[in-house]
Order: structure tokens, then C-alpha cells, then sequence
């Protein structure tokens, strides 16, 4: 039996049709660019994530860098984020020119952990600690991080809070969708996230007039009047055929999520009727609303062999991630050791994702935990 990690393909039937016409008319009508259905996409966005405004953008890469641009994080500048996330949440601090500051995860949730994120602050000068203008929290694999306390600790040091909501389109946080907590939460809208466009694609959320108007001039090179630039911005711009498409998907992702949250439950039944849950580690979820853009599970021993012997078997798995930011080599400037942020370094060492998108059967996950059972027995 064949289990991809993430199959695209039975999710495109289901809106072919509509994607095909709103596709005709883009095509007919050679307007690529930005313009009414980007906007109206942002409006569809902004009531979903309950936020004031929302700005398409290029990537949800671009989402995080325009963010920062707005914020006016530069060179002198320090931010603080997890060690354990994709390479874009890092990466974009270190391209405006500021110093990324790494903190610790939960080994519950695999968020950035505040109780770390306060050693850090407390183990810096004065000095250094006033560098600080930015915390960019990462909703990893779509549960929201503890946001009450990273909210209290923003406050306290006066920091702007970039929400990295990448894979977390709809999840909750007692009650506040992701993306409305901060002063700007980016998502993304590549094809393997809840919310896939065809091709590239993201969007920032902002309950904050002003940064709304500064985030739209930045998205065209930072001028209002075309030829005349008030800021340095850059091309951020989203294309209409990309919006069209995400408002037609929009419509569905609350029926993917219930379908994504099903089979993490089936997952969790298939586990423990196996036996198996002393050396797997199922994701623990907290209050929030999880919307599954990963199902991660954490193995006690042995999951390189498993993941080959998972190959083998015809099942697609991934490790997000093998490396946390903090031992990447183009970090090695900023002088941080193995052994400095332990639990982002075991999680590195210890998870596997498995397939958990909506058109997953039931017979491809008992054959996956019936896998897994063999595997270890
Ligand atoms: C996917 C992702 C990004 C980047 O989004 P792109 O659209 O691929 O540029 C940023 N942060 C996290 C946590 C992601 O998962």
C-alpha cells in the first residue's frame, strides 16, 4: 500500500471545476497582479483570522521579512525566536541585517518555550537586552504557542510580537485565532500548507492602521505615488491568480481541518490499541484549537531505521526539522555550542511527521501503525 506524506492530487478534483473558470477568466482578462481579487482575498483572510486588515504577499518568507521591515528591525537590532522552525523565521531576521536570539522549545508542544525565552533575557546585559525589539513566535505545526506569557514578556521589554502562522491558518489560542495576538501574523500559502495557493504565495494579518498602510507601501517598493519613493521596500506583491485560487480553497479548510483533526484521532486510537505508546510519543494537545498541518510523533529510539524501513514499506514521513537554528552553519557567527538549547536539540533528533492530510484513509493508517508495530517488535 502506497502512503504519501501529502497527496495534492484527490483535494484538486474536488475543486477543479471552479478553479478552471476563475482560472479562464484571469487568463482572458491579462490583469496578473494584485488589484480586486488580491484585495478581496485580504478581506475573506482578515474576518478569518479576526484581524482588522490583511496584506497578500509574495511567500510567507516575505510575509516575516516585510513584517520586520515595518517594523523597522535593522542592523542594530536583536529578535528573538525559537530554535526549532523552519529556516524562514530565522533567515528573515538575519536578512534585514538584525542579530537572531535563539530560545529553547516545550517538549509537550515543540513551541518556543517562555520560560526560556526569560533565561535568555535574564542572562544578557542591560545593554544588550535593550537590542531586543522582537519576538517572533512560531505556531509550529499548527497549534498556537503559549501566547499569554510571550504577550507578558513582549510587554515587559517592550517588543514588537511577529506571529509566525505559517502552518497554523486557524488555530486557536483560548479562543483568538492565530495571527490576531501579535502586531502581525504571517501565513503562508505554499502548496503543502492547510491553505495552498498553486505556486507562492502568503499574507500578513495587522490589527494596526499604521502598520497596515506601511506594510502595503513596502509590498510596492515603498511609494504611494508610482516613481516616488518614500521607503526602500521591495516586490512583495501577490498575483491575482494565486488570491483566486486561495479564496476558492478558503471556503473548504474548515471541512480539511475537522478532517486533518479526525485522523490525528484515529492516529492516537491506532497507537494505543497497539501497544506502542510507550516508545512513541504522541503530540500533545493543549487548549488550543490544533489544526494539524503536521501530526509529529517523537520516538524514544531508533527513528532513522524506522524512517527507512517506512520508505521501504511505501509510506512518505519527514523530520521537521534535523537541524535547529542554532547549530546551522550560516549562524556559526553567533557562537552558539551543542548543548545550548537541549530540548530543540533532542526534538531533532527524535521526531517524525506522518501523513495526516484530510483525504488520508483509515486503512492507510492502521497499515502505517501496523508498520510501526512490526518495526519495533
Ligand atoms: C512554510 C513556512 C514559512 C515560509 O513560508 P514560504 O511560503 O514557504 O516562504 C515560514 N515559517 C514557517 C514556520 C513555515 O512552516
Amino acid at each position: 500500500m502506497k502512503v504519501p506524506l501529502l497527496d495534492l492530487k484527490l483535494q484538486y478534483q474536488t475543486i477543479k471545476e471552479e478553479v478552471m473558470k476563475v482560472a479562464e477568466e484571469i487568463f482572458e482578462s491579462q490583469y496578473f497582479i494584485l488589484g480586486p481579487r488580491v484585495e478581496a482575498l485580504e478581506k475573506e483572510i482578515a474576518e478569518y483570522c479576526s484581524s482588522k486588515h490583511a496584506v497578500g504577499v509574495s511567500s510567507g518568507t516575505d510575509a516575516l521579512l516585510i513584517s520586520l521591515m515595518a517594523a523597522d528591525i535593522g542592523p542594530e537590532d536583536k529578535v528573538i525566536t525559537s530554535t526549532y522552525t523552519f529556516f524562514a523565521t530565522a533567515g528573515s531576521i538575519a536578512r534585514t541585517g538584525a542579530t537572531p536570539v535563539f530560545a529553547d522549545i516545550d517538549p509537550e508542544t515543540y513551541n518556543i518555550s517562555s520560560k526560556s525565552i526569560s533565561r535568555v533575557m535574564d542572562g544578557m546585559t542591560g545593554k544588550e537586552r535593550k537590542k531586543i525589539k522582537a519576538i517572533i513566535p512560531v505556531h509550529l505545526y499548527g497549534q498556537c504557542c503559549d501566547m499569554d506569557s510571550i504577550l507578558e514578556i513582549a510587554e515587559k521589554y517592550n517588543l514588537i510580537v511577529i506571529e509566525d502562522a505559517a502552518q497554523a491558518i486557524g488555530a486557536e489560542y483560548k479562543g483568538r485565532r492565530a495571527g490576531s495576538m501579535g502586531d502581525f501574523g504571517c501565513f503562508s500559502f505554499f502548496p503543502s500548507k492547510n491553505l495552498g495557493a498553486f505556486g507562492d504565495g502568503g499574507i500578513v494579518t495587522t490589527n494596526s492602521d499604521e502598520f497596515f498602510d506601511k506594510l502595503r507601501l513596502l509590498r510596492v517598493h515603498g511609494s504611494h505615488l508610482k516613481y516616488y519613493h518614500n521607503k526602500v521596500g521591495g516586490n512583495f506583491r501577490l498575483d491575482a491568480l494565486q488570491a483566486a485560487i486561495v479564496s476558492i480553497k478558503l471556503n473548504y479548510l474548515d471541512g480539511w481541518t475537522e478532517a486533518r483533526q479526525a485522523n490525528a484521532d484515529k492516529y492516537r486510537e491506532l497507537f494505543i490499541d497497539a501497544g506502542l505508546d510507550d516508545i512513541v510519543n504522541l503530540p500533545t494537545e493543549k487548549e488550543n484549537r490544533h489544526i494539524y498541518n503536521q501530526f509529529v510523533i517523537s520516538l524514544k529510539e531508533k527513528r532513522d531505521d524506522l524512517r527507512m524501513f517506512l520508505t521501504d514499506a511505501g509510506i512518505g514521513t519527514e523530520i521537521y526539522y534535523p537541524v535547529p537554528m542554532h547549530l546551522q552553519d550560516c549562524f556559526s557567527n553567533l557562537n552558539y555550542r551543542k548543548g545550548d538549547f537541549p530540548v530543540g536539540e533532542y526534538a531533532a533528533l527524535h521526531t517524525l511527521a506522518l501523513p495526516v492530510y484530510p483525504e488520508l484513509s483509515y486503512e492507510q493508517q492502521t497499515y502505517l501503525v501496523e508498520r510501526i508495530k512490526e518495526f519495533y517488535s
